[in-house]
């Protein structure tokens, strides 16, 4: 009430203030500038996984930063899931010696844990695209070996039905954020998602790959940008990996030369260890 009682007067005045004379026009924007601090103080950006008021306006609380888990070495070379000790460099979890995804290595900014399901949520389904930054440089930075060898990053494609409802593509918002912080291209459109799946949340592990399987594919149309290349798929959260791991054999079916996977957040088992 009070902020829209401000974007109101800050309207009319702009209004009324804004005539063509040099003497309005100096005042215009010292006004302007003093009535968008206004409103900045009326609505202070809010933690988006506690909802606390922030201080700068960026980021997370003191309280939830300290309660990120930020996912560090060691960790299995294949999949990026943390060990609890260090068991040498190269080393394999038994997932993925078990059952080897078609892409070939996966990294995460973080663990999915409360902090980090709030926080994607708020990104999602919340409005706050402001968030896309800031994952964006974790992102990068738990992806650096991956990013430096790449020739672009592919984010994961919603149906077209979803991006409709939901008006933006997650992975697209944060595979540009992690270009700007790497400096490799994004290539958008190279894979499109060619059947709408329901949703992932509550399946097991084999009926998550079933609900996935052959819903994506690169069009004819984009074969000659993916081909030969080494491609980086971005994704928001990975649980089972069912879905990247389609994404990766379209991509290789579609001739690119190496396909890697670098996403937000990952589900962690509590304990792991090496074998
Ligand atoms: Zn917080």
């Amino acid at each position: 009430m009070r902020a829209a009682l401000i974007v109101a007067t800050m309207t009319q005045i702009e209004e009324t203030t804004f005539e063509p004379s040099s003497r309005t026009r100096r005042w215009t924007t010292p006004l302007r500038a003093l009535l968008r601090h206004a409103l900045d103080v009326a609505l202070p950006p809010l933690c988006p996984a506690c909802r606390a008021p922030l201080g700068d306006g960026a980021g997370l609380c003191a309280d939830c930063w300290s309660k990120l888990s930020l996912i560090e070495p060691p960790f299995c070379a294949r999949l990026g899931i943390p060990f609890t000790y260090n068991p040498g460099p190269g080393l394999l979890s038994m997932e993925a010696i078990a059952s080897p995804p078609a892409y070939d290595r996966a990294r995460a900014a973080v663990r999915y844990d409360d902090i980090a399901r709030a926080l994607v949520h708020a990104f999602k389904y919340g409005d706050r695209l402001d968030l896309a930054p800031m994952m964006g440089r974790w992102m990068a930075r738990a992806g650096r070996e991956l990013t430096h060898e790449a020739d672009a990053l592919v984010p994961v494609p919603l149906h077209w039905r979803r991006l409709w409802s939901r008006r933006f593509n997650q992975s697209a918002a944060l595979a540009g954020s992690v270009s700007q912080t790497c400096d490799v291209p994004v290539l958008h459109d190279a894979l499109k998602r060619v059947r709408a799946t329901p949703q992932q949340v509550g399946l097991s592990k084999p009926q998550r790959a079933d609900n996935v399987q052959g819903a994506f594919r690169v069009p004819p149309e984009r074969k000659a940008e993916v081909a030969g290349r080494r491609l980086v798929l971005i994704d928001d959260v990975l649980t089972s990996g069912a879905t990247v791991d389609t994404c990766a054999r379209a991509l290789l079916r579609a001739g690119a030369k190496h396909v890697d996977v670098l996403v937000f957040a990952r589900v962690v088992a509590p304990v792991r260890s090496p074998i």
